[in-house]
C-alpha cells in the first residue's frame, strides 16, 4: 500500500534556537516536496530555547499562504506534570490553528512514572484546545497504551507517528508500532510528521509509512493524508 501526505504537521524554524530555517524557507521546501500545507509548530515557552510567547500570538500577521502551501500557526507545546498541565495557557490559545502537545526532559524531567504519563495524557487528550499527542512513542514517558489510545480514539485526538523521533528518541520505533496497531484496532486518527528542523527534512517520512506499510494501517485514518480530512478534522475539534 503505498501512502500520499499531503500535510507535514509538526515543525520548528528559527524561532526555536536549535533549528534552521525560516518560515519561508520551509513553506518553500513544502511546496517543492508538493505537498499542500504545513504547521509551524516551534517549542512552546517553557522550553529553553523556545520563542518568546509573542511569537505565537503575533503568527497572525503571517500570510495564510507562502509559496502556494497553506501555513497552519501552530505550537509544540510542553506537558508539564502528571496533571496534563501545558505551557500552551502561555499563549493566545485562541489563535492557534494546530496544536501538539508533547513530553520533553529539559521541561517534564525524567522522574515520570509510567502511571503518571498514563494520567497526563488521559488530561491532555480530553483538552479540546489540543490537537494532537507529539512523538508519544519516546520510551522515557512510557504510558498504558491501550488504555490512552483507546480514550484518544473517543476524545477525537489525533496521536501522531513522528519520523523524526526513529533517529533521535532511541526505542520509538518498536513503540510506535504498537501505538500504531491501536490506532488501527480502536479507530485513532494518526498524522504522519517530520519534525523537521531543518528545511532539508520537511516531509521526510519514509521510515514511518513504511512502519504503517507493516502493519497494514488504514489510509483513511491518516488525518493529514487528505486535505478536507484535515481541514474537517479541524474544524470539528475546535467547535
Ligand atoms: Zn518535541
Ligand atoms: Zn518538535
Amino acid at each position: 500500500m503505498g501512502y500520499s501526505i499531503i500535510a507535514d504537521m509538526h515543525m520548528h524554524t528559527i524561532a526555536s534556537s536549535h533549528a534552521y530555517g525560516t518560515v519561508k524557507e520551509m513553506a518553500e521546501a513544502a511546496q517543492l516536496a508538493g505537498l499542500c500545507a504545513i504547521a509551524i509548530t516551534d517549542h512552546g515557552p517553557r522550553m529553553e530555547d523556545a520563542p518568546h510567547p509573542w511569537h505565537f500570538d503575533n503568527m497572525t500577521t503571517l500570510p495564510r499562504e507562502i509559496a502556494g502551501v497553506r501555513v497552519f500557526r501552530g505550537i509544540e507545546a510542553n506537558i508539564l506534570n502528571a496533571a496534563g498541565e501545558t505551557d500552551l495557557e502561555d499563549v493566545r490559545k485562541e489563535r492557534m490553528e494546530w496544536v501538539v502537545a508533547s513530553f520533553h526532559p529539559p521541561v517534564a524531567g525524567l522522574h515520570m512514572t509510567e502511571e503518571e504519563c498514563t494520567n497526563a495524557w488521559l488530561k491532555v487528550i480530553q483538552n479540546p484546545h489540543i490537537d494532537m499527542m507529539g512523538h508519544s512513542g519516546d520510551p522515557r514517558y512510557k504510558y498504558d497504551y491501550e488504555r490512552v489510545i483507546r480514550e484518544a480514539a473517543h476524545s477525537g485526538t489525533v496521536v501522531e507517528i513522528n519520523n523524526g523521533s526513529f533517529k533521535v528518541r532511541a526505542g520509538s520505533y518498536e513503540n510506535c508500532k504498537t501505538i500504531a496497531q491501536l490506532c488501527k484496532k480502536y479507530g485513532a486518527y494518526i498524522s504522519v510528521d517530520s519534525d523537521a528542523h531543518t528545511p532539508w527534512r520537511v516531509a521526510a517520512l519514509d521510515e514511518a509509512l513504511q512502519m504503517l506499510n507493516e502493519v497494514n494501517f488504514p489510509s483513511e485514518l491518516i488525518v493529514n493524508a487528505d486535505f478536507n480530512r484535515l481541514l474537517k478534522y479541524m474544524e470539528n475539534r475546535r467547535k
